[in-house]
């Protein structure tokens, strides 16, 4: 059996391997001068360098230093989660960055490297206070995000768990599919299912029906389900701090032909997509070949967002699948495969399954079933 301690140890290791990563990316880089420290404040970056779940911390790192900062609130969760990194406490009622000038100082650093995602507010005030000790803010890109688009095996294990629920979820509301039941009962019966699995919702539930599925980030309504009606769910469970995130659109009642039609390609999309995902591809050409599917049954028109994006500690957790997206697939990244056709008055249509590329191609990892389904006759 393996005890809590030794759990915490695999943790802490990786942790540190994430922080020992990111060094390299920031102090070792292969254009310009690195700074003499980088600054992190983003959550879900602390989270992935740290393993600190609260909402507000900071992390400096420099070549061979690290150091936390966080308030009060935090104390006693900063001491148990982050036990191997040095740390200080903010008091109540003291300015957060002029304690954190103080560490700088104590360092001996010059020049500070800021995550570009920081508010242009947060920049300004870092400068104001660390100009008094002319230490210079720069920005230092997203080294941390890149680094999490590739998922280490715990990431890898939490998420197919996270995926798992989703499915399970999927399964469990198949009964609510039937004429007279409202949208919001079907996404309040989503949420609390995921609950009960331990789970949170990832991001807001859609249920979407009839006209309401040609909104593709339509929010539930009173309305109830109709014979005849496209229903679109799209959810996700937030499970030990990982996202899941996956949509299925059935019919009420027999299909018609154009509920086939309009089904078919979109999963047509869906396959050809998933069938050409592999390390090495752009994210555009994937795209670009979903919408190529489409424009076959003359259906481009209808689908106005990207394919598909990064899921992980965040549900859109950076570069995926879009007309714009001229990274590389790498193994390791999970994503979404998401096509969607939106037929304003007439309704849409939206298969999203979650993807792990792997050395050779993609392994689906969603499992809920994508073939049309025809419900509560
Ligand atoms: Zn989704
Ligand atoms: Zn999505």
């Amino acid at each position: 059996m393996v005890s809590q301690h030794q759990n915490q140890a695999v943790g802490l290791n990786r942790y540190a391997e994430r922080r020992a990563r990111l060094r390299e990316a920031v102090f070792q880089p292969k254009r310009g001068t690195p700074p003499d420290a980088t600054l992190i404040v983003q959550s879900p970056n602390l989270r992935y360098l740290t393993g600190f779940t609260g909402s507000s911390a900071m992390l400096v790192l420099t070549p061979d230093r690290e150091h936390l900062l966080t308030g009060g609130i935090y104390a006693t969760q900063i001491a148990h989660e982050v036990p191997d990194i040095p740390k200080s406490l903010i008091p109540t009622g003291t300015e957060p960055y002029e304690v954190l000038r103080e560490v700088l100082e104590g360092l001996g650093i010059r020049q500070l490297g800021v995550e570009s995602s920081v508010s242009v507010a947060t920049l300004r005030q870092l400068r104001k206070t660390l100009r008094k000790a002319t230490i210079q803010v720069v920005p230092s890109g997203s080294p941390t995000e890149r680094l999490r688009l590739v998922k280490d095996e715990g990431e890898l294990q939490t998420l197919r768990s996270a995926i798992a629920i989703a499915d399970a979820t999927f399964e469990h509301i198949l009964r609510l599919f039937q004429p007279e039941i409202a949208e919001w009962d079907i996404a309040m019966e989503i949420d609390f299912y995921m609950r009960r699995q331990g789970a949170y919702p990832a991001f807001q539930t859609i249920v979407a029906s009839g006209p309401n599925s040609a909104l593709p980030h339509a929010q539930p309504t009173e309305r109830r389900l109709q014979v005849g009606d496209f229903v679109t769910v799209d959810f996700g469970a937030r499970y030990e701090g990982y996202c899941s995130d996956i949509t299925r659109t059935v019919v009420i009642g027999r299909a018609s032909d154009e509920h086939r039609r309009v089904y078919n390609a979109v999963l047509e999309a869906l396959q050809r997509s998933i069938e050409a995902i592999r390390p090495g591809k752009r994210g555009k050409q994937i795209d670009a070949l979903a919408r190529k599917v489409l424009a076959k049954h003359q259906l481009a028109d209808y689908f106005g967002h990207g394919l598909g994006h990064s899921i992980g500690i965040t549900v859109h957790d950076g570069a995926g699948f879009s007309p714009r997206e001229k990274g590389r697939l790498q193994p390791g990244m999970v994503l979404t495969v998401e096509p969607g056709v939106y037929i304003p008055g007439f309704g849409g249509v939206r298969i999203e399954q979650d993807v792990l590329v792997t050395d050779t191609g993609c392994e689906v990892l969603s499992q809920a079933p994508v073939e049309l389904l025809e419900l509560g006759q």
